[in-house]
């Protein structure tokens, strides 16, 4: 009984070869009409690209254009259509010119903004470099639109800094006595090229191969520029190395020389542009972007600020940045222009850590607030009636701190030493910190509740853009190299990124109304 089951299953035909299934035929052409038109939907977003593109003043781009109607040459492609590209690219998170020419090809929202038509990559790579101030211009023409449709206003401006991987690599660096190896090597190189004793290669080989040897020689040249440029800035830095019988020796990319190594995300260390953003509060609209070779901030926002008042004819109300923006320069540059500065006092960067004189076991009623301090002799009283004298001077990012010591023997001796300094061995210290009158009211400013409420927008506002252009434009590494040609590549980001804005703000609630 079980056999003649097991038999009779074996002989029933699978049931997949009983279907009848369309057969697919590759090996075939086809030729089918296809509505360029209908390739994208009404609401998709590369027509809201193609009409805010479609309504600026794009002259700029025009002018450099050689092919007129009536005189010979080539037809060129519309800066209309190529602008539209790399927006449209940016925001899909591609950046790289021969992605997009591969993407003419098939992808239905290029191939529309093209009508079919593939661009050469070299066509597309040469637009994104070559029109600097046009760019700078269309920035500011889209600017003008957000501004009239309200979205931009100018009175609170959150700036930040974000650091972005250059397109080089950490092991790119070399110590001045390499790049001049280097540089000999490759000179001599280049004197052999024409030797007729050399290898006899073919005359488009011999011409690359005299390009990448050229290219190579102006890289390390630039290399060395760079190197001494460094030298002079951290002068004082290599100096005091020297004094204290340190070897440091400075080292630049041969990749990119202008690159600097900075620390990124998770404090992993690499060659990187510091991008500084600032973004308007009330849209979270950028109003300006600039690159920066120092790893730090200090010293940034007078640069945004005047980005700002260049691009929009108008300097902002208030600023806002984040703890490693305020120097003393700063504070005192924002106070004369007028302009309302909020982010934390310096000594207030370090609040989120343990207080310095709690961890030394220092008791309230010692702290700073209870030494009375005498211009005119320049001292210190403590609680025990004793005097702290002038010791040093420290220097840091523009503030100057000048600190004042107790005796050791009166300390030593003192009934309140377990409380005001239990730890030290030298007397109990105190810091005071150089004031002005710009110091002074921005400190006060910074320790009332509307300021505090007001910095904690901040994170929100400012840190969005820079969040977006990594994680949705996935620019976590530029493409091109050297400041001018990053500053473009950050420039189309940005530029990209308040379009989306307009058509998430304008475009699409336009679109979604009732008729
Ligand atoms: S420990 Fe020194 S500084 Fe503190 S109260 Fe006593 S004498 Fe003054």
């Amino acid at each position: 009984m079980e056999n003649d089951k097991f038999l009779e299953s074996s002989n029933t035909p699978k049931l997949s070869a009983l279907v009848r299934s369309k057969p697919v035929q590759r090996n075939q052409l086809l030729l089918r009409p296809v509505d360029v038109e209908k390739l994208v939907g009404k609401q998709h977003p590369v027509r809201a690209i193609w009409e805010l593109v479609g309504q600026l003043d794009l002259e700029a781009f025009y002018t450099e254009i050689g092919a007129l109607e009536g005189q010979a040459g080539r037809p060129v492609w519309d800066p209309k259509v190529l602008i539209s590209l790399w927006i449209y690219a940016y925001k899909d998170g591609v950046n790289s010119a021969r992605e997009i020419a591969g993407l003419c090809e098939h992808h239905p929202a290029y191939q529309w903004l093209t009508g079919m038509e593939v661009v050469n990559y070299h066509t597309l790579a040469d637009f994104r470099v070559d029109h600097r101030q046009a760019l700078d211009q269309l920035f500011i023409e889209v600017l003008a639109v957000l501004s009239h449709q309200g979205l931009i206003t100018l009175k609170r401006v959150m700036h930040d800094g974000t650091k972005i991987k250059a397109a080089a690599s950490d092991k790119s660096f070399r110590r001045k006595a390499t790049l001049e190896a280097h540089l000999k090597a490759a000179q001599e190189q280049v004197e052999q090229m024409g030797d007729p004793r050399s290898e006899q290669l073919s005359q488009r080989r011999a011409k690359a191969t005299e390009r990448a040897l050229r290219e190579k020689l102006d890289r390390l040249k630039e290399a060395l520029k760079e190197l001494a440029e460094l030298e002079a800035v951290r002068s004082k830095e290599l100096a005091k190395a020297e004094r204290e019988g340190r070897k440091k020796e400075l080292r630049v990319s041969t990749t990119d020389p202008q690159a600097r190594i900075m620390v990124q995300a998770k404090g992993a260390f690499g060659p990187a542009y510091n991008i500084q953003i600032s973004t308007d509060a009330k849209a979270k609209i950028i109003v300006g972007v600039g690159v920066s070779q120092s790893a730090s901030d200090a010293g940034e926002l007078e640069g945004g600020v005047q980005r700002i008042e260049t691009k929009l004819g108008q300097k902002p109300e208030q600023m806002v940045a984040d703890g490693a923006y305020p120097t003393k320069a700063t504070i005192e540059a924002m106070a004369e222009k007028g302009i309302d500065l909020i982010a934390p006092l310096p000594q207030a960067r370090k609040a989120g850590w343990e207080d310095p004189l709690k961890r030394r076991g220092v008791s309230e009623e010692f702290y700073p607030e209870a030494f009375g301090y005498d211009p005119s002799t320049d001292h210190y009283t403590c609680p025990a009636g004793k005097l702290l004298s002038f010791e040093t001077e420290e220097r840091q990012k523009g503030w100057v701190r000048r600190r004042y010591r107790a005796r050791l023997a009166d300390c030593a001796s003192c009934p309140f030493q377990t409380q005001c300094c239990p730890k030290t061995k030298k007397g109990r210290s105190l810091v005071r910190q150089e004031q002005t009158p710009q110091l002074a009211a921005f400190e006060a400013k910074m320790h009332t509740e509307q300021a505090r409420q007001i910095y904690k927008e901040r994170a929100g506002v400012a840190e969005f853009p820079n969040a977006w252009i990594k994680e949705k434009m996935g620019l976590r590494q530029f493409r091109l190299r050297g400041v001018v040609k990053v500053g473009l590549e950050s420039l189309w980001a940005c530029l990209t990124y308040n379009v989306c804005q307009w058509t998430r703000l304008c475009w699409q609630p336009q679109r979604l109304a009732p008729a």
